[in-house]
């Protein structure tokens, strides 16, 4: 399978911080939203930790961080980007955070989900790991039977079946999106990001021999790998 099932409108991304949801997979939310698909992207955590010196607070990386997710948004075309705030480097698996992204399910009804990989062994980010799992764990059953977190339905929030789950960075991908008329509008996103990426040097050759490498089986330059899991009904 290199294509998307075409009836799914919208995806949502459930991911750490802002920039992972650019890394991984940019090149298919542009291609989705340029199709005229819903892209929802959810930041479990602002990034409020993620700089390399301590000369500003926590408070202030995580503002910055938050305006560059949406210009990044912005550039792929994205509808919408909503945060949770979670602390960075302080995520964990709770059933507090699993109301939290479920909340989220109910509210923007997603088609698919896309989600860090957290069965990936070794090495892996804690915060990467904590969302993976937990956005696994809310999609099924939880969010799609009304006992769990009955108090929803009286906020308006029916329970929701998602379709598909897709992890990002798989040891065994099984889906290779070509991104190849996408890139360039990829690297736009990641210099968006500019407290990370600063002026983005040798980004774009790094980008584009990473994806020449995931799309080397395919009839196609440039590729974003994914692992997907039909969701039992
Ligand atoms: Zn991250």
């Amino acid at each position: 399978m290199t294509e998307p099932d075409q009836d799914f409108q919208t995806y949502m991304w459930v991911v750490a911080h802002p920039d992972d949801a650019e890394f991984s997979s940019a090149g298919t939310i542009h291609k989705l939203a340029s199709e005229g698909k819903d892209v929802i992207i959810i930041q479990v955590t602002s990034g409020d930790r993620g700089a390399s010196d301590d000369s500003l607070p926590p408070e202030t990386v995580g503002a910055t961080r938050e305006a560059e997710e949406q210009e990044a948004a912005r550039r792929l075309g994205a509808k919408h980007v909503e945060f949770l705030r979670e602390g960075d480097g302080h995520v964990f698996p709770t059933v507090e955070l699993r109301e939290k992204i479920i909340r989220m399910i109910r509210m923007f009804r997603p088609d698919v989900i896309v989600t860090h990989d957290p069965f990936r062994p070794y090495a892996l980010h804690p915060d990467h790991r904590a969302v993976g799992i937990t956005t696994h764990d809310s999609v099924y059953p939880l969010a799609r039977d009304p006992l769990y977190f009955p108090e929803h339905r009286a906020q308006g929030l029916e329970p929701h079946k998602t379709a598909e789950i897709w992890y990002f960075g798989p040891e065994t991908p099984d889906i290779v999106v070509d991104i190849t008329d996408h890139f360039d509008a990829k690297v736009n996103a990641l210099l968006a990001h500019k407290s990370q990426v600063g002026s983005g040097e040798n980004l774009a050759e790094r980008m584009r021999e990473r994806h020449e490498d995931v799309a080397k089986d395919h009839p196609f330059e440039l590729g974003e790998a994914f692992k997907t899991v039909a969701m039992r009904r």
